[in-house]
């Protein structure tokens, strides 16, 4: 992805060659001039689906969070727990900085990046202005390398089998969801069409 000066400059993240691109239709792939590298490519009905799967997104979230993770049992004792409970079990047993990892790149930052894509995508979709939109739309680039649900996933996974030993284990709705969210995460970020958001934001970066 080459690096935005204006509206319709780009630069090309090969040659440096900035160049005027006028709007394209979807789907499109803008190329550089000089030396041919790929600049950007447009895509087919982005908002639409970015928003359609953010909103998926949500729902499984809030499923996943406030629904029961795992259920253990061994012999008469039953002990359910949830993904938050999970959490603040880490935090008593002392592990605070895992707790905190774990807090941030399985539960806030995807909160975070589907937050600010329905903050930015619902104003796009219905044509209205939003402030703050183009500050939503960076954080949301920055903080994308960080959310990891899948590594958490499959530490559950790996605890399942081993703990299946010692009790039995049932997982709960939350895992179900919490695996599907991974995908329909995937899905809404690979639907995000950062050249026309720039574009039609205004903005730089
Ligand atoms: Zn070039």
């Amino acid at each position: 992805m080459g690096k935005f000066k204006s509206m319709h400059q780009i630069a090309c993240h090969e040659c440096d060659l900035v160049q005027e691109i006028p709007p394209l239709p979807a789907p499109a792939t803008a190329c550089c001039l000089r030396c041919g590298s790929v600049l950007f490519r447009t895509k087919v009905d982005s908002i639409n689906r970015t928003l359609a799967w953010t909103i998926a997104g949500l729902v499984l979230y809030v499923v996943a969070v406030t629904f029961p993770f795992l259920a253990m049992k061994n012999g008469a004792i039953g002990n359910q727990t949830g993904l938050l409970s999970g959490i603040q079990q880490l935090y008593h047993q002392g592990i605070i900085s895992l707790a905190t990892l774990v807090l941030l790149t399985c539960l806030l930052i995807p909160l975070l990046q589907m937050l600010a894509l329905f903050y930015i995508f619902v104003p796009l979709k219905l044509n209205f202005r939003v402030k703050y939109a183009i500050s939503m739309f960076r954080l949301f680039q920055k903080v994308k390398p960080w959310s990891m649900m899948e590594i958490y996933l499959l530490g559950i996974l790996v605890s399942i089998v081993k703990l299946g030993k010692m009790a039995t284990i049932v997982p709960g709705l939350a895992v179900i969801a919490f695996g599907l969210l991974i995908f329909v995460l995937t899905f809404a970020l690979s639907a995000v069409d950062s050249h026309m958001v720039w574009e039609r934001l205004g903005g730089d970066s």
